[in-house]
């Protein structure tokens, strides 16, 4: 038995429910073999700790329980951290000066990658092959948007995918066009999905994916995060993980639970024999580190490109049709729900949430009294009612508050442009009806640092340009302490775990982050420059800044 004491912090435990006063505090833990043997004053704790094997002093510093990251894309979000990112450059100029210092640093380079560049930080918000040419010109340059819906290629890249002004534009998509009808070097949305990623994706060795995965566990550890859950995992994603797990004698630094993608392919049989693979994976994933748990319907888009499902029309008068129709989607959810895989739909439009809820009810009235756990992603504009059905129905609302960070929130209201907007990202709405509300950062189309997650969840402001006005024309806020738990008691309960993990208690799991702020204490703002000082997953440090060390 290995048994560590430690003293001197300042230990935020949940609240018993939402609904009551402050959390109780503690400022002393035992971890014995991986879990919370004890918590509360130092003279119980050094009494039950007779002999520890390991005595830590915190030093005065809070302590949070492990964060999980609810919604996330693991191999995708390692990839992106090896990329150059190019979110804080502002101008042109700045965009060309880290592509010109990345070509620099990597001569032998075969291709250059980033992202995450803003369209306000291109003359006119149209961008051209010949603005990287002018920097990069003799290998590919692939750059993705901010918001992963359009890539950015300068001209040896459009020869490597054989984009000539002869290629039509594929359905759902873009190649755009100069004035003599040549591509110019942006691809949107299928454009930018058929085009360069599938060519990214097939350039893509093991390699490449074990340094990505290697990379977002490093990333994670380091922000302060114990466990995650891959929102849409695939077969080489899932391999790439089990290697992650196999180096390390089959234990990760994060917990990993994963829904496998479930395509649409418009063939009922093709579409549940999707779901029989999941329930394969499921029964033979099943570790605390690495486990397969249900499944991923992505039912609708995104408001900003006006490819959300919505129940009345977008300020243009336009509106999408759903990804799955209802006739599709319900056999799926049914089969799901009778395998015991847990359902999570991307459902971002009012449209969407609505039929995920359709199929959730009948598939409940066909399979009976189970046990069961389903979830929704994203709800960004949900019919008003939403929150109290999906608590009698024991729906977790699955929400992202960094994607509605003010700075990136300017064309999300105008595609609205009406009284939906006020009703945005409304998780007071979910908190009041007693929903299972976890929070999450959909990494790698938002930052993956929980704290800034947590920031816009508190303010409403932004946490990528802090001097952007906040949104007020949104709903409320949600208060520091509540925004916590959202991040680590129900992101944790949203697969389950809520008997083991996601709470500084005892028998619970010891997985726990230590902050170098008080960010109950000290202004919110604190949350943006906290810094993680210690990392523990079931016992063991998974990250110590080297201060502490
Ligand atoms: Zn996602």
């Amino acid at each position: 038995m290995t048994t560590t004491l430690y003293l001197n912090g300042r230990v935020f435990q949940a609240p018993a429910s939402d609904s009551s006063a402050d959390a109780p505090t503690a400022s002393a833990f035992v971890v014995r073999d991986g879990a919370f043997a004890f918590i509360g004053s130092e003279a119980s704790a050094r009494a039950i700790a007779a002999e520890p094997d390991a005595t830590v002093d915190l030093g005065g510093q809070l302590v949070l329980p492990g964060i999980t990251d609810a919604h996330t894309h693991l191999v995708m979000m390692g990839e992106a951290l090896g990329q150059v990112g190019l979110t804080d450059a502002r101008d042109l100029a700045g965009i060309q000066r880290l592509l010109a210092e990345a070509r620099a640093a990597d001569p032998d380079a075969r291709v250059l990658r980033g992202r995450g560049w803003l369209f306000d930080s291109i003359p006119g918000g149209a961008p051209t092959a010949a603005m990287i040419d002018e920097v990069v010109a003799d290998i590919p340059v692939y750059l993705d948007a901010n918001d992963y819906h359009s890539c950015w290629v300068n001209s040896a890249a459009l020869r490597e995918l054989g984009i000539t002004r002869e290629t039509p534009d594929p359905s759902g998509g873009r190649i755009e066009r100069d004035a003599d009808g040549e591509p110019n070097g942006m691809l949107y949305e299928t454009a930018a999905v058929e085009y360069a990623w599938v060519q990214r994706d097939l350039a893509m060795t093991d390699t490449d994916r074990d340094e990505a995965v290697e990379r977002v566990l490093a990333a994670y550890s380091e922000a302060g995060v114990t466990g995650v859950v891959d929102m849409a995992l695939n077969e080489v994603a899932l391999d790439a993980l089990q290697r992650a797990a196999e180096r390390r004698g089959g234990e990760l630094p994060l917990r990993v639970a994963a829904h496998w993608l479930v395509a649409n392919t418009d063939d009922d049989a093709a579409n549940l024999e999707q779901v029989e693979r999941a329930e394969a994976l499921a029964a033979s994933y099943a570790s605390p580190w690495l486990r397969v748990v249900g499944i991923k319907l992505i039912l609708d888009g995104t408001i900003d490109a006006c490819t959300a499902a919505m129940s009345l029309p977008y300020a243009d008068g336009s509106n999408a049709d759903a990804i799955w129709p209802a006739d599709r989607l319900f056999p799926v959810v049914a089969a799901a729900d009778a395998a015991g895989l847990q359902i999570a739909m991307h459902a971002i439009g009012d449209a969407a949430s609505t039929m995920a809820l359709d199929a959730l009810e009948a598939a409940f009235e066909a399979n009976g009294d189970i046990a069961r756990r389903h979830r929704i992603e994203h709800l960004e504009y949900a019919a008003p009612g939403t929150a109290e059905r999906m608590a009698a129905l024991g729906v977790t609302a699955s929400m992202q508050p960094v994607h509605a960070d003010p700075a990136i929130l300017g064309n999300w209201i105008a595609q609205l442009d009406d009284s939906r907007v006020e009703r945005g990202f409304a998780w007071h709405e979910y908190e009041e009806a007693e929903t299972r509300l976890a929070f999450s950062t959909d990494a790698p189309t938002a930052p993956y640092g929980p704290l800034a997650n947590l920031y816009v969840a508190a303010t409403r402001e932004s946490a990528l340009d802090p001097s952007f006005p906040a949104a007020q024309v949104m709903g409320r806020t949600v208060p520091i302490e509540r925004a916590i738990v959202h991040a680590t008691r129900d992101a944790a309960a949203s697969v389950g775990d809520a008997s083991w993990r996601g709470e500084i208690r005892e028998g619970f799991a010891a997985d726990f982050v230590v902050v170098d702020t008080d960010v109950l204490s000290e202004p919110v703002a604190s949350l943006l420059t906290a810094r993680t000082v210690l990392t523990v997953v079931g016992g063991r440090v998974t990250f110590e800044a080297e201060a502490h060390a």
